[in-house]
């Protein structure tokens, strides 16, 4: 009987795999390092050696495994398998991960994009259970995101929608790392808020922080009563609430997520998310949205992965 998935969140730095059950809990999880510099061989076994160890650790056989779903962060073409490009992970560009991990592990595997996998995860079990349609922001040091609409992944032409973070929110704004202008990435990400915060403090804003902060130390400063800390936050959400209008009139959403870990900020950072869809979105499309906070925290990659292997496995 196969009553198992296992969920792989591959990054640049860790291997994270797990076991998961058909109702989306995790049995048993570990990390690896993903040992990059070794090039590709090194970490195609590495990946496999994480699946089976996590296997191993929970006493679960392999003629228990329906797939693996791996989470890979890049450009991928999900028909061929095939790793694009992976700014994280250049040793695996162009490479044939779905076949190389699939024949060394002997069950089938699924490839997705993380992003994409960790939307699939809070749809799946998260707090998008239940939903068919919903977009997730993922705030990091990049804005990431998914996109599912009617119970389906949408991948786009060419696999490489949902690049939610690169939406132009000043059309001649400041130049994004990704060659475009004035992305919605280069402002609210977490070193876009250390890059503002720093600005304000350059032009003598008054604030508890100096020196070299995090985005983190923003967001505690905002709790702390910070006045320029809370106003960079607010304006973050801001932000933030204006492409999530922008998802909701493309779109029509039943949920707009947010995670990553800047929703530390709590209310802080929803209260003016919430505020900008109000004044911009068309009541049509604000009826019935929720617009909430992620809850799988930092598992949401690797369930999701498994979901996506269950649901290629006829599952859910
Ligand atoms: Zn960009």
């Amino acid at each position: 009987m196969t009553d198992r998935v296992i969920g792989i969140d591959l990054g640049g730095t860790n291997i994270k795999a797990g076991v998961v059950d058909l109702e989306g809990k995790v049995v048993q999880s570990g990390s690896i390092p993903s040992e990059v510099d070794k090039g590709r061989e090194a970490v195609v076994k590495n990946i496999c050696h994480a699946a089976e160890k996590v296997m191993k650790d929970a006493g679960v056989k392999p003629d228990r495994i329906k797939g693996v779903g791996l989470g890979v962060p890049g450009t991928l073409d999900l028909e061929a398998g095939v790793i694009l490009f992976s700014p994280n992970l250049p040793c695996l560009n162009e490479a044939p991960i779905r076949d190389l991990v699939s024949e060394q592990l002997g069950v089938p595997v699924v490839l997705e994009n993380d992003a994409n996998a960790a939307a699939w995860g809070e749809k799946w079990v998260g707090a998008g259970k239940g939903a068919h349609s919903l977009v997730m922001f993922t705030l990091g040091t990049g804005i990431g995101g998914g996109i599912i609409i009617n119970d389906e992944i949408v991948h786009g032409s060419n696999d490489v929608a949902g690049e939610l973070g690169h939406q132009t929110i000043l059309w001649n704004g400041e130049k994004c790392a990704c060659g475009n202008i004035g992305c919605v990435e280069r402002y609210a990400s977490c070193p876009g808020m250390v890059r503002r915060m720093k600005a304000a403090i350059a032009r003598g804003e008054p604030s508890r922080l100096i020196g070299d902060f995090e985005a983190a130390d923003i967001t505690r400063a905002a709790q702390a009563g910070d006045e320029t800390a809370r106003r960079i936050v607010e304006e973050t959400g801001r932000m933030l609430g204006t492409v999530a209008t922008n998802m909701m009139h493309i779109l029509n959403p039943e949920m707009i997520i947010f995670a990553g870990g800047m929703i530390a900020a709590g209310g802080f950072l929803l209260t003016p998310i919430l505020d900008e869809v109000k004044k911009r979105a068309f009541e049509a499309s604000k009826k019935g949205c929720r617009i909430v906070f992620a809850e799988l925290g930092g598992d949401a990659g690797l369930i999701g992965a498994a979901g996506c292997a269950l649901k290629a496995a006829g599952g859910k």
